[in-house]
């Protein structure tokens, strides 16, 4: 059993896999949340348990609520919960708003705004001392593009994500009294495999040198953004959404 259990949707893969990662060099007992990748599911685990840290690979589509009953269970077998990082994020083919259907803006939402929020209920039962919790934090991984728009690319995308970014504001002021602090981090150009799931593989390298620090960021360096933000030297920080950026989208 572990006293500080944090749960990581999308753990597998890119800024989710390299917090989970963080989070277990931190002391933190991982779910890690994957979907549909068990095997890089299980090499993030398998990569936890070899530095002695204590993770569990666990399915679950954020965007079913028996999925998500599904990965809060395992949370509470592995003791009790005191983190949650929404980071599990879906973009899509590139194209523009005429062009949208309701089956991608479903899917678009559903995954990105609906999941976050749902998850975000789920912990909140759990942590807040409200309902007899220790308190936690929650971190959303947003996107620059909540700021920027996505024109061309994907405004369903950047609309969704906008969503998360005030869906952060109202949960924290809801539960600033109840033991719970919830930020928000905005990454930039990341270089993961986010970029090629929307037929874009090249996009971190093609975008790296407009980039005001000129070249892609790292899994890592969002992951270090989400960990502070989890930990008690953000003890009086709430309502707060970070940008990883490298200075991209930040002028008004
Ligand atoms: P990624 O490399 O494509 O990884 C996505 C992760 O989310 C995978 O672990 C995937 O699981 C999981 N996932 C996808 N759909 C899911 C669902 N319905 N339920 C549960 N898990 C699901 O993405 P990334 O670049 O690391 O992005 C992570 C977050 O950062 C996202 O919210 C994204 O919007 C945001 N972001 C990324 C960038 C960037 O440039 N990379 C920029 C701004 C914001 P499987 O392995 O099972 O498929």
């Amino acid at each position: 059993m572990s006293d500080r259990v944090v749960i990581v949707t999308g753990g597998s893969r890119g800024i989710g896999a390299a917090t989970a990662m963080l989070a277990a060099e931190r002391g933190y007992g991982v779910v890690v949340n994957y979907t549909a990748n068990v095997a890089a599911a299980e090499a993030v685990c398998a990569r936890i348990h070899a530095t002695g840290g204590v993770a569990v690979a666990v399915r679950g589509d954020v965007s079913s609520e028996a999925d998500i009953d599904h990965i809060f269970a395992a949370a509470d077998r592995m003791g009790t919960l005191a983190g949650l990082v929404n980071n599990a994020g879906v973009v899509d083919l590139a194209a523009r708003v005429e062009d949208f259907d309701a089956a991608r803006l479903t899917r678009m939402f559903a995954i990105n705004t609906l999941g976050t929020i749902l998850c975000s209920g789920r912990a909140v039962k759990r942590m807040s001392t409200k309902h007899g919790g220790k308190g936690g934090g929650i971190v959303n991984v947003t996107s620059a593009a909540a700021k920027l728009g996505a024109p061309g690319n994907y405004v369903d995308y950047a609309a969704a994500k906008g969503a998360v970014d005030s869906f952060t504001v109202g949960l924290a002021l809801e539960v600033a009294g109840e033991g719970i602090r919830v930020n928000g981090v905005r990454p930039g150009i990341i270089d993961t495999e986010i970029h090629a799931s929307g037929g874009i593989p090249g996009r971190a390298a093609e975008m790296a040198p407009s980039v005001p620090i000129p070249r892609a960021g790292t899994a890592e360096e969002v992951a270090r953004a989400i960990l502070w933000l989890l930990s008690d030297e953000a003890s009086y920080t709430t309502g707060s959404v970070i940008n990883v950026t490298g200075g991209r989208g930040i002028a008004p």
